[in-house]
């Protein structure tokens, strides 16, 4: 039995794809109504209480993990009775931006210009170094856009230190970048290592609203360079499981041609921006994590034709109406509905780029919901 700690959609969608392996799944949460504990057997308490990780761990094989949020003393404590995965050192890193940054910038991959900032002094330095724009954000406990403010003015950093200072913050100069993508990566327990086509995201206030994989304009150079830079990153971790790295797309450096990849944030876990690969890849995210935990061969990363994965934020579209929009595979994840939630998506895949804007235009008119990109 596989252990996840957390109980949100994504280990309720590791659980989902797990099933057909023959495997079974524990649950742990702090919410009773975790979406995972709908299908899986559910502990119902704090990470950090021994006892609950005791009662948690009893008979399990191995244990993973499906927010980067889940305290590291909670990993580490059970690393010491049965196998974890990812390493808890990736949960680290990840529950770190300025960790992750440097992590990032020992390895040689590109990052934005970025230093600490722990007093108001410090900011201001920080800023005359970085310039304006640049961005101050928290370093730990951010998502979603949140805990992160822009400074557009040198004369901001008063107002910044005031919404943010007190907790420790990172600045980053602002990147300036033609689109986002992310490249989805999976090293086995046994070694070898995988990568799903690269996807370009969309977001809206900080939230994921879509996904396109392979990304438009997908190239084997862009490829070519996210594969190396995640694959720094699975070594030097002694990674196992799959990993995702949000990058910024930006161009080459005057004089020369093509893109050069920015590694923006790493998450140590399935990924949204690779919930796609449920139907658009022949294995999903979700079924190679497992493979890898178990160190059983991975399989193929190589998708299926053009997908796209719009996020359900907030409300529930009108049902069963839009369920009759032919292409679309939809997964609702058990969550009431409340402003800024993801509580579910919808994933087209379709033979053409043609074809799958197409197929989008259609969705985004069915669900009356706006294209992000729009
Ligand atoms: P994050 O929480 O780091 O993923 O940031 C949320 C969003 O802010 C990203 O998806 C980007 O659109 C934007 N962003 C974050 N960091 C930078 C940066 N250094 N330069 C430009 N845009 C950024």
């Amino acid at each position: 039995m596989i252990g996840i700690l957390g109980g949100g959609q994504l280990g309720r969608m590791l659980a989902l794809s797990g099933y057909p392996l023959g495997l079974q799944f524990r649950v742990l949460d702090t919410s009773g109504d975790a979406p995972a504990g709908h299908m899986a057997g559910l502990v119902w308490g704090a990470y950090e209480d021994k006892e609950i990780l005791n009662s948690f761990a009893s008979g399990l094989d191995s244990v993973t993990y499906e927010f980067e949020n889940v305290p590291v003393g909670a990993a580490r404590y059970l690393e010491g009775r049965l196998p974890v995965f990812p390493p808890s050192r990736a949960l680290e890193v990840s529950q770190d931006r300025l960790f992750e940054k440097q992590l990032f910038q020992k390895l040689g991959i590109p990052t934005a210009p970025f230093a600490p900032v722990e007093s108001k002094a410090e900011l201001t330095d920080a800023l005359h170094k970085l310039g304006a724009p640049s961005i101050l954000k928290t370093r730990r406990g951010g998502y979603d856009g949140k805990g992160q403010l822009v400074i557009k003015n040198l004369k901001d950093a008063a107002h910044a230190w005031h919404a943010l200072g007190g907790v420790p913050l990172i600045l980053e100069g602002f990147v300036n970048f033609h689109r986002e993508l992310s490249i989805l990566a999976v090293r086995s327990k046994s070694g070898p290592c995988a990568f799903y086509p690269l996807a370009e995201n969309h977001h809206r206030e900080g939230i994921l609203r879509l996904s396109l994989a392979p990304a438009p304009r997908w190239t084997k150079e862009l490829q070519t360079q996210a594969v190396s830079l995640a694959k720094k990153v699975l070594n030097e971790l002694q990674y196992v499981g799959v990993l995702a790295i949000e990058l910024f797309e930006t161009s080459a450096p005057k004089g020369k041609t093509g893109s050069v990849l920015v590694a923006n944030e790493m998450a140590p876990r399935v990924h949204n921006s690779g919930h796609w690969s449920i139907e658009g890849a022949q294995t999903s995210q979700f079924e190679n994590h497992l493979r890898a935990g178990l160190g059983w061969p991975l399989g193929s990363c190589e998708a299926r034709g053009q997908a796209a994965m719009v996020n359900l934020i907030g409300n529930f579209p009108e049902l069963p109406a839009s369920f009759e929009f032919p292409n679309a595979h939809w997964h609702l994840y058990g969550k009431a509905p409340r402003a800024g939630r993801k509580i579910g998506h919808v994933t087209l895949c379709e033979t053409s780029v043609k074809d799958r804007e197409q197929a989008l235009k259609g969705l985004y008119k069915a669900l009356e919901m706006p294209d992000p990109r729009a």
